[in-house]
């Protein structure tokens, strides 16, 4: 009948103001055959809070109603002490209301005080007991995988870093070459060696998106309200250079202040306005930023009238390393849109694109309000 049935007798600590209460427990627990217990008791919660740090129960039965706070104090509390112990929580008939809160608040099953002589005790406190082991191994298992995630993460920032000096080292050699030598080299071999500084710097460059690209993963950067509107003044300062250059005209509804991660917010204008200049056609660009508030969520457009996509493209652009020029057409490294992607799945939220050759394209991102 129940999943768990241990060699060690498993821990239980009754909260409870009630005599009568803790005997039936106590008489409950007991009773079992199957499983042996060993029971701590207390009729407070300052003493249950000591009892369990000190004997690391696998089981609290906490009463809703005590007579120094109430079982969701003592959730809070206890919780701040870090327990993996299972807390079922025991309410009166029609205090469903109760029990909902004390599950959000961290108790991980109720039982009403009517269905107690029903025999659901014992299976419940076994099913409480479970579930919270399976919790407790989930949470270990996400603090090893942020830990190796880290890790790996730190360890791509130093390989790229260190990558980038050979590089530049190269680069320097190839300029010297071309200066000391240009009188004794033809013009291929000085074509080859422009060939070599062009390659050098597509790396130097794709280290650079590589760091960006772990950076915004791994960051461990904290949501606060950002200002959308000085985000977006702030990128098209930084990319003057390649808007004069193309004459084009950039502009942006009123933005709201979203709670968002900063850095990774600013990445994301940052590559969906550098591609509507890059990937511009023959006609001055007209790029323009919209945003509709759609109560739960705010909808953002990037409007561009460049080349456009073709609709079969749609989907694979926001995959790494996916492009559909060739380096000598447009130059890319094919890591912008999946950052972009990234970023908005860590507020929660999507990014598509509609797009007609040869017109333009739009670029879609729902940023829900909640953060
Ligand atoms: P990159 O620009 O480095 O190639 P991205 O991930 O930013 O990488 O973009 C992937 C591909 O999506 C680009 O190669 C390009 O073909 C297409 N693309 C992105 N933005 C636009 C746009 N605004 N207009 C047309 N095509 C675009």
């Amino acid at each position: 009948m129940n999943q768990l049935a241990p060699d060690e007798p498993l821990k239980v600590l009754v909260i409870e103001d009630s005599e009568e209460d803790r005997e039936l427990y106590r008489r409950l627990l007991e009773k079992n055959s199957d499983i042996q217990f060993t029971i701590y008791e207390t009729d407070n919660a300052k003493e249950g809070l000591e009892l369990s740090k000190k004997n690391r129960p696998d089981c609290i039965i906490l009463d809703y109603q005590l007579p120094d706070g109430t079982g969701m104090d003592f959730i809070q509390s206890f919780k701040h002490n870090g327990g993996a112990t299972a807390i079922v929580m025991v309410t009166g008939q029609g205090n469903e209301r109760t029990a909902v809160e004390a599950l959000h608040l961290g108790a991980v099953d109720y039982i009403t005080k009517e269905s107690i002589p029903d025999g659901f005790f014992i299976q419940s406190i076994m099913n409480a007991i479970e579930r919270a082991r399976l919790k407790n191994q989930v949470v270990q298992y996400q603090r090893e995988l942020e830990k190796t995630n880290q890790a790996l993460s730190e360890f791509a920032h130093t390989v790229s870093h260190d990558l980038k000096a050979p590089l530049r080292h190269i680069t320097s050699y190839c300029d010297l070459l071309k200066e000391d030598a240009k009188e004794q080299l033809d013009g291929k071999k000085m074509e080859y060696i422009s060939r070599m500084s062009v390659n050098v710097r597509r790396m130097q460059r794709m280290i650079d998106d590589l760091l960006i690209y772990s950076r915004v993963i791994h960051s461990r950067e904290e949501k606060r309200e950002v200002a959308l509107n000085l985000v977006f003044q702030e990128v098209v300062e930084e990319l003057d250079p390649a808007i004069k250059a193309s004459g084009a005209h950039i502009t942006s509804d009123p933005l709201p202040l979203v709670k968002t991660y900063p850095v990774r917010i600013r990445q994301l204008f940052q590559n969906l306005i550098g591609n509507a200049l890059k990937y511009r056609g023959e006609k001055t660009p007209e790029i323009s930023v919209h945003c509709v508030d759609k109560g739960a969520y705010y909808l953002l457009s990037f409007e561009d009238n460049g080349i456009g996509i073709e609709e079969k493209h749609l989907k694979n652009i926001f995959k790494p390393f996916e492009r559909l020029h060739s380096q000598e057409q447009i130059e890319g490294t094919g890591l912008g849109l999946s950052i972009c992607k990234k970023v908005v799945e860590m507020h929660n939220g999507r990014i598509w694109a509609e797009s007609t050759p040869g017109e333009g394209s739009v670029f879609k991102v729902s940023l829900p309000k909640t953060g």
